[in-house]
Formats: structure tokens, C-alpha cells, sequence
């Protein structure tokens, strides 16, 4: 079965944590600040403060926006649940809006119909590595927190994506666009809010009393992302090669195909196209060899509750193919045959996987 994600680790990285294991000083240090300083230059942001995974990230954006009981979080249906637990963790209400299912990014009508009195943040992630719309979300009139786990290298208008929230996270979680195994960040313009997370994210040496936790990065982490954020464009330019294929093989297809925005770069975190009855479809690539989970795994409401008829469409049609800088040039080809056949395209070269590669 050709894996559906997977982390691309070269002898640079291994050399970059072989060196601190060496080092003995293997918790938070000088490694981690500059990984934060290298990620906070990437995104065009001033400063950066690394922690445990996305979802610490998230929490810790959201405290240090002074949200807490009493405030509603806003956030798109169809997305990764980390956004629903970070927003209970910090005691807030998450409330829902809408996602555009042409692009899987929240839809900013109905974000606006979604606003309460309450509402002191929406989340914004660019889902799948596409640039999402922040020019109408930002006039809602609520602090956006972009969540750009899935959009490291995206641009929107010239910028990175990531580069305009009143805060950013990122997650670098094994098969996120870089990785360090697990690990996140909090990137930003104000540093006040960056300093409450940097004090928050440590219990130690401490003298007044708050509320802390301990939600730090290892040296070996940061390490990793070092060398793994220098790889960043080779990362993203081999991710868009590979869509192209993809693409070149399924225009014929009926089928949605995705693609830039326009004035943004997708990076293609996942190739995800949209079919009708995408769940039988997945299945059928399973058959040909080629793992094809959901792209979301359920959507909010399905656990929250309320009506989202683009978030729906988006879950029902959502179909997503490997994609990653290790996968063999042979697997992308293998991928595009197994998912044109399908998506009901008849190819009449089209071999099953075992007999392909046993082939001389
Ligand atoms: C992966 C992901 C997260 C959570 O990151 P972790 O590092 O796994 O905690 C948050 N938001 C989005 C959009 C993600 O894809």
C-alpha cells in the first residue's frame, strides 16, 4: 500500500539531532530561539515562540488573546478537531461557520452570520494548503488567528500565508509540511502577546502565581525544524510538480481538481479532489494499493451539532491523494492511473499495483 503521508528525512536531519544528542543539552535552548527567529523570518513575522504541537499553539494564541469563559471562538465545520479542543481547553465556546466546499476554506458570509456578542476570535486554517481570504474575515472585527499548520509556503497577494493574523500557529506534527516529530509555534507582530505565551509555556523559575503548564520544544526538535525549514521551498516546489501530474492526468476526469487561488500560491499539503460519492471511490484506490483516508476525519458539527450544507458537501465529495516530497516518481504515476480509473476514467494501460511492480 503506497502510505498516504509520510515525512521526508534526509542525512542532513539526522546529522542536525545527532549533534545535539552529542551535546547533552537536549531540553529548551539556544537551538529552539533560533528555530523560532528562522520560522518567524519564513512567515514574515517579527518574533515566534516554539511549544509542543499545534494544538498547544492554538491554546496558548488563545490565552494570550485573553480569551477564556464566557468568549466564543469562532472556527470553519469542515477542519481538524485540534481547533474544537483548544478552544474547550482555554474555556471558551467553539461556534461554527461554513466552508466554501470549491476550496475548503471557511466561508467568510457565514462566518459573519455565525458572530455572537460573544465572539472574541475566529480561526482561520488554510485548509489543505490553500490560501484562505483573510480581507473579509479581518472585517469582521474580531482578532484572526491564522492556523497554518496545512499552508507553510502558501502565499496570498504576494505574502506568505500566515503573514497578517494578530496571531499565527504552526504545527510540525510527523506529516505536516516540515516536521519535528511533534511541535508547534505561535508567530506574531506583538510582542507582549508572544512574551505571555514564552512565560505561560514554562512552571519553572517563577516567582508569581499563574496559570502554567509546561508546553516546551526539545533542542533535537528544533534541530529538526532547522534543518528541515531550510528545505522548505524544495519541499513545496517538489509538492506543486507533483500536483501538476496529478492534474495533467485528471483534467479529463469529471471531477473538481485543485489549484491556485487566484493571486495565491497552494502548496499542496493535500492533493484533494471532489467527486461524488467519494467514500466508495476511496475505497476502490485502497483496492488499486493507494491509501486514501478522509482528508478530514469528521467534521465539526458532526460532533457539535448544526447545520453547515457546505461543510457536508465538502465531507461527502472530499477525495485525497498521497502527496509528499519522498513519494517515487513511479508512485505518482501509479497514484494518477489508480485515481483516474477511479474517478471512472477508462485507461486502457492501467495495471494493478502488484503486477506493476513485478513487472521487469
Ligand atoms: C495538524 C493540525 C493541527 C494540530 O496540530 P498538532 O501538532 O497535531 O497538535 C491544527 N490545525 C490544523 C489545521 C491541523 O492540520
Amino acid at each position: 500500500m503506497i502510505p498516504h503521508s509520510r515525512p521526508t528525512i534526509d542525512d542532513d536531519d539526522v546529522r542536525a539531532v545527532g549533534e545535539v544528542l552529542r551535546s547533552g543539552a537536549l531540553a529548551q535552548g539556544a537551538r529552539v530561539r533560533a528555530f523560532e527567529r528562522a520560522a518567524a523570518r519564513a512567515l514574515e513575522r517579527t518574533d515566534g515562540v516554539a511549544v509542543s504541537s499545534g494544538t498547544a499553539a492554538l491554546h496558548l494564541a488563545l490565552v494570550a488573546l485573553g480569551i477564556g469563559e464566557g468568549d466564543d471562538v469562532l472556527m470553519p465545520a469542515y477542519t481538524c478537531t485540534a481547533l474544537l479542543h483548544a478552544a474547550a481547553c482555554a474555556g471558551a465556546r467553539p461556534v461554527l461557520a461554513d466552508v466554501d466546499p470549491a476550496t475548503f476554506n471557511i466561508d467568510p458570509a457565514s462566518a459573519r452570520r455565525s458572530l455572537t456578542a460573544r465572539t472574541t476570535a475566529v480561526i482561520v486554517p488554510h485548509m489543505f494548503g490553500a490560501p484562505a481570504e483573510l480581507d473579509e474575515l479581518a472585517a469582521l472585527g474580531v482578532p484572526v488567528i491564522e492556523d497554518c499548520a496545512q499552508a507553510l509556503g502558501a502565499t496570498w497577494g504576494g505574502r506568505p500565508a500566515g503573514g497578517s493574523g494578530v496571531l499565527t500557529v504552526c504545527s510540525f506534527y510527523a506529516t505536516k509540511v516540515i516536521t519535528t516529530g511533534e511541535g508547534g509555534m505561535v508567530l506574531g507582530d506583538d510582542a507582549g502577546m508572544l512574551d505571555r505565551i514564552r512565560d505561560v509555556r514554562e512552571y519553572d523559575g517563577r516567582a508569581e502565581l499563574r496559570r502554567r503548564f509546561n508546553y516546551k520544544m526539545t533542542e533535537l526538535q528544533a534541530a529538526l525544524g532547522l534543518s528541515q525549514l531550510a528545505r522548505l521551498g524544495t519541499f513545496v516546489a517538489r509538492r506543486r510538480e507533483i500536483a501538476a501530474a496529478y492534474t495533467a492526468r485528471l483534467e479529463a476526469v469529471r471531477a473538481r481538481l485543485p489549484h491556485d487561488p487566484p493571486g495565491g500560491r497552494h502548496i499542496f499539503y493535500r492533493y484533494v479532489v471532489r467527486a461524488p460519492e467519494a467514500a466508495s471511490r476511496a475505497a476502490r484506490l485502497r483496492e488499486a494499493g493507494v491509501a486514501s483516508p478522509r482528508p478530514v476525519f469528521v467534521p465539526l458539527h458532526h460532533l457539535l451539532g448544526g447545520t453547515f450544507p457546505g461543510a457536508e458537501e465538502a465531507a461527502a465529495t472530499a477525495l485525497s491523494l498521497p502527496i509528499y516530497p519522498s513519494l517515487a516518481p513511479d508512485d505518482v504515476t501509479f497514484i494518477s492511473r489508480a485515481a483516474a480509473s477511479a474517478l471512472e476514467l477508462p485507461d486502457p494501460t492501467w495495471v494493478p499495483y502488484s503486477l506493476a511492480s513485478s513487472a521487469p
